[in-house]
C-alpha cells in the first residue's frame, strides 16, 4: 500500500535536525508513530546533538508530519532548534528507530526531574499491575533526570540506576518502541529496582518496601519527625497539623520562625488552606511541580507553628510515587522542609543524612537510588497578574532559558546569597540549579561540583568566567584561582539589570529600577537602592537612595533595630526623637559606632530602609531569617489600604554627578507617625506608597532626559508584591514599558544570567 501510494505522487526526501531537550523524554517513538502515522519512511536516531530524522514521502505528509513535529511533542521534550535539507529519495521500506550515533562532540540537553505522570500514577494505584504501590514507577515521560546523571551520553550507565540491572520485563518494555518505556532510563520494577526501608534514629532497620511506607506514615500520625530521602534531597517530614510535632522540628532544626513548605495529598486539599489563582492551581499540577505561595484561608486546619506571623503558605502535592503513596496510606498534610540543619544544604547521601539528621529525625525513610547531585524544591508566587519564580531549582534545572543572541560559551557563578551558576552556549542560557548561600562551606562544596557537573554534561568549555565585584567572596576568589579561562568582574545591580534584560529578550538600554538588599558597589560601598541607566555592556548610576550608616555591617541585617537607630541618629542629626522601640535595647554602642564611624559602612540600600521602618515603628526589632521585617511590615498594610496617604521626601539633590533620592525625610516623617500613635498598618501604606511615588518619578524624570522608554525591575526587594504591584502600575500609568522577572527570580537568583550576558558582550565587542 505504501509503496502504491509514493508511486502516485512525487516523493521527497528530508534530512531533518532536532536539537533540545529531545532524548529520554520518548521523542524518538513520538516520532516513528508519526511518521508510520502518514505513511512515511525512514529512520530517526539520536545524535550527539540531538536526533535527527531521514524521512521520505509524498510532500503533503511531509508538511503535515513537520507541523506535528513541533507541535504534537512529548510533554518533556523541548525543541530548540529544527534543521531541514531536501536529499535524493532512496525509496526506504518502512520506518525504523535505528541505534544511536554518538561519536563526536554531545551536545544533546538533560532534562530536569519530572514530577510522576498520570499514566504511571494509574498504574502505581492498580492492583493487576506489576508495579502496584511500587515506588520508584517511572517512563519515559517522568522520573528523575539531571539529578541522577553523572555523565553524558544519557544512558543507564551514565545514571545511579547503573547497579540495577533491568529484569526480563523492564527489558522488554525498554527495547519496545511502542511501550511507554523505550529507553527510559530510569525503568524499574520491584523485581529490579530499588527498594525503600525505614530506620529508626539510630540506624535500626525498621521495614521494608511497602511495610516501611505504611510504617513511616504511622510514625508521622504519631507526631514522629522523619527524614524522607526524595529526588533533589531529604526532607525532613512531620504532621503538619500536629502543633507539637511542628515545634519540635522547629527546635530541633534550628529554624525558629521561617516559614515551612506544606505537601498536601490533591489540589482540593490545598485549596481548603489556602486561596488558589488558576495559575496556581496549574503550577502546583505541572509537571515541574514547585512549592506554591499562596494567602493562607482562614480556618485551615494547619498548626499555627507552620508559618507563624506569615499570611501565606508554601504548598506542593505529591511529586514522587513515593510522595503519594504517604497520601494514599492516610496522610493530610506534611510539613516538607530541607533535610538540613538550618541553612546548610539539603543531604543526599544516606550515611550523610544520618550524620547530618541524627538529632534532628526520629526516624529515617531511605532508598538505595542515589542522588547525585542535589535540588532544593522551586518555589513560585502569582504576582503582578502572572506566576513568578522565586527559587528556580528542582524541576526547572539545568533547562535553558532562550538567549535572543549568540555568543562564544562562558561561565557566570553568580552572587554569594541565593548563588546558582550560569552557563552560557550558542543561544541558551543553563542556569544550574539553587546551590544556596556560599559563606556555608558545604554550599561551596556544591558550588564547584555543580560547575564541573555542568560543564561536563553540557561539554562547555569557558572562555571567560564572570564573577562579582566583591574581592571578599569565595566565589570571586575561585574565579581568580581558575588558570584556563580570563575573568571578568561585574557589579552585582549592573548584573540585576542585565538579567532582566536578557530574560526580556531586549538589547536596547533601559532604566534600571534594582532595589535590593545589599551588593558591592563600583565605588566600594555598599549599593541596594538603584536607578541605574544601561545595557549589556555600560550603565551609569542615575540615581540612588541617600546613603545611610549600617553599623556592624551584617549584625545590621540581622537586627533592623540597629539600622533604625542609626538611621534616626542620621535624620535628626544626632538628636533622637523620644520614640518606644529606643527603650528596648542598649543603643548607646550603636551611637557610638555611628559617630565615630567604626565599622559602619555606608549604604544605599532599599531592604536596609525596610528594615529601619520596620524597626522604628515598631515591628520586627530582631528577625529569624531574611527579610523578615520587611514581609511583616508589608503583611501589617497589606489589603487595608484606603487612602492612607504617602510620605513626601523633598529634593533630589545630585551628589557626585548621581541623583540622591531622600530618606532622611521620609524616617523623620515616620518618626513623627509613631509619636503620633499611627498604627503600623497605616505607617506601612504611606512608606510602600512614598517608595512608589518616589521611583516612579525619577524613572520618569530619567525617561524624559534620556528618551529611555523602557524600565526594567530586578531585585529581592521586587520580592515584595506591595511595592512591585504599585510601580508596576505607577509606571505604566506614566506610559513607560515595564520589563520584569517571572522565568528566574528577582531575588540573587537571577544574577548568574546577568553576569553571563555582560561577559558575552564583553568577548563580543
Ligand atoms: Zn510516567
Ligand atoms: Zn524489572
Ligand atoms: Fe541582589
Amino acid at each position: 500500500m505504501l509503496l502504491s501510494k509514493r508511486d502516485a505522487e512525487i516523493t521527497s526526501r528530508q534530512i531533518i535536525h532536532v536539537n533540545g531537550i529531545v532524548q529520554g523524554v520518548g521523542f524518538r517513538p513520538f516520532v516513528c508513530k508519526l511518521a508510520r502515522h502518514y505513511h512515511l519512511t525512514g529512520f530517526v536516531t539520536n545524535t550527539t546533538h540531538g536526533v535527527k530524522i531521514e524521512i521520505e514521502g509524498e510532500q503533503v505528509s511531509l508538511d503535515r508530519f513537520f507541523n506535528d513535529l513541533k507541535s504534537k511533542a512529548p510533554p518533556l521534550a523541548q525543541i530548540s532548534e529544527v534543521t531541514s535539507k531536501t536529499i535524493d529519495p532512496i525509496n526506504d521500506e518502512s520506518f525504523e528507530i535505528s541505534s544511536s550515533e554518538t561519536q563526536g562532540q554531545i551536545t544533546t540537553l538533560v532534562s530536569p526531574d519530572v514530577a510522576v505522570c498520570g499514566e504511571c500514577l494509574g498504574e502505581l494505584f492498580d492492583p493487576t499491575d506489576r508495579r502496584y504501590l511500587y515506588p520508584f514507577i517511572n517512563c519515559t515521560n517522568c522520573g528523575p533526570r539531571y539529578t541522577i546523571i553523572e555523565n553524558i551520553p544519557y544512558d543507564r550507565a551514565a545514571t545511579s540506576m547503573r547497579d540495577f540491572t533491568m529484569c526480563d520485563s523492564c527489558q522488554e518494555e525498554f527495547n519496545a518502541p511502542d511501550s511507554r518505556r523505550f529507553h527510559a532510563q530510569p525503568n524499574c520494577c520491584p523485581v529490579c529496582g530499588p527498594e525503600v526501608k525505614l530506620y529508626t534514629g539510630d540506624g535500626k532497620e525498621e521495614a521494608v518496601s511497602g511495610d516501611a511506607i505504611r510504617a513511616v506514615v504511622d510514625i508521622l500520625q504519631r507526631g514522629n519527625i522523619a527524614a524522607i530521602k526524595g529526588i533533589g534531597g531529604f526532607h525532613l517530614a512531620v504532621d503538619a497539623i500536629n502543633d507539637e510535632a511542628v515545634a519540635r522540628l522547629r527546635r530541633r532544626k534550628g529554624r525558629e520562625e521561617k516559614p515551612f513548605a506544606v505537601m498536601v495529598g490533591d489540589l482540593e486539599s490545598a485549596g481548603r488552606i489556602c486561596y488558589l489563582t488558576g495559575a496556581s492551581e496549574h503550577s502546583l499540577l505541572s509537571a515541574e511541580c514547585p512549592i506554591v505561595l499562596a494567602e493562607k484561608k482562614t480556618g485551615h486546619s494547619l498548626s499555627n507553628k507552620v508559618a507563624p506571623g506569615n499570611d501565606m503558605f508554601g504548598v506542593m502535592l505529591p511529586y514522587t510515587p513515593l510522595h503519594h503513596l504517604l497520601f494514599h496510606n492516610g496522610l493530610k498534610a506534611l510539613v516538607m522542609t530541607s533535610g538540613n540543619y538550618s541553612e546548610e544544604p539539603i543531604c543526599i547521601e544516606n550515611s550523610d543524612a544520618f550524620e547530618r539528621l541524627g538529632n534532628i529525625a526520629d526516624y529515617f525513610l531511605v532508598h538505595n537510588r542515589d542522588i547525585y547531585l542535589r535540588s532544593d524544591d522551586s518555589i513560585v508566587i502569582q504576582m503582578g497578574g502572572q506566576l513568578r519564580s522565586v527559587r528556580r531549582s528542582r524541576g526547572y534545572a539545568p533547562r535553558p532559558v532562550s538567549l535572543h543572541n549568540d555568543g562564544p560559551p562562558l561561565l557566570a557563578i553568580g552572587g554569594e546569597l541565593k548563588n546558582n551558576v550560569c552557563l552560557l552556549k550558542d543561544k541558551q542560557a543553563f542556569i544550574s540549579q539553587h546551590i544556596g548561600d556560599l559563606k556555608n562551606l558545604a554550599a561551596y562544596t556544591s558550588f564547584q561540583k555543580t560547575i564541573d557537573h555542568l560543564r561536563l554534561i553540557l561539554q562547555i568549555e569557558p572562555e571567560l568566567i564572570v564573577h562579582d565585584l566583591h574581592p571578599g567572596y569565595l566565589s570571586t576568589r575561585w574565579a581568580v584561582e581558575q588558570e584556563k579561562a580570563a575573568t571578568l568582574g561585574v557589579q552585582h545591580h549592573h548584573a540585576h539589570l542585565a538579567s532582566c534584560m536578557a530574560e526580556n529578550a531586549i538589547d536596547e538600554p533601559v532604566i534600571g529600577l534594582i532595589l535590593d538588599g545589599t551588593g558591592y558597589g563600583s565605588d566600594g560601598t555598599i549599593w541596594g537602592g538603584e536607578v541605574l541607566i544601561g545595557d549589556y555592556q555600560n550603565f551609569t548610576r542615575y540615581a540612588s537612595l541617600e546613603t545611610m550608616p549600617l553599623p556592624g555591617g551584617d549584625a545590621a541585617i540581622a537586627a533592623p533595630w540597629r539600622t533604625a537607630v542609626a538611621y534616626l541618629h542620621t535624620a535628626f542629626d544626632g538628636q533622637l526623637p523620644d520614640l518606644p522601640f529606643l527603650s528596648l535595647h542598649d543603643i548607646g554602642p550603636i551611637l557610638e559606632m555611628v559617630e565615630k564611624k567604626v565599622n559602619t559602612p555606608d549604604t544605599s540600600s532599599c531592604g536596609r530602609f525596610f528594615d529601619a521602618v520596620a524597626a522604628l515603628s515598631g515591628g520586627r526589632q530582631t528577625i529569624a531569617y531574611e527579610a523578615q521585617a520587611a514581609i511583616e511590615l508589608m503583611q501589617a498594610a497589606d489589603g487595608r489600604y484606603d487612602g492612607e496617604g504617602s510620605y513626601s521626601c523633598g529634593d533630589i539633590t545630585t551628589v557626585n554627578g548621581v541623583r540622591r533620592i531622600p530618606v532622611r525625610p521620609i524616617i523623620r516623617s515616620v518618626a513623627e507617625d509613631v509619636a503620633d500613635g499611627k498604627s503600623l498598618a497605616v505607617i506601612s501604606r504611606r512608606f510602600h506608597q512614598a517608595l512608589i511615588d518616589l521611583f516612579a518619578y525619577v524613572a520618569d524624570r530619567s525617561s524624559q532626559e534620556t528618551e529611555i522608554k523602557t524600565v526594567a525591575l530586578s531585585g529581592g526587594v521586587f520580592q515584595n508584591r506591595l511595592l512591585f504591584e504599585g510601580l508596576l502600575k505607577a509606571l505604566n500609568t506614566k506610559g513607560l514599558k515595564v520589563l520584569t522577572h517571572s522565568e528566574i527570580p528577582t531575588n540573587d537568583g537571577c544574577i548568574s544570567l546577568g553576569q553571563a550576558m555582560i561577559g558575552r558582550h564583553y568577548i563580543l565587542n
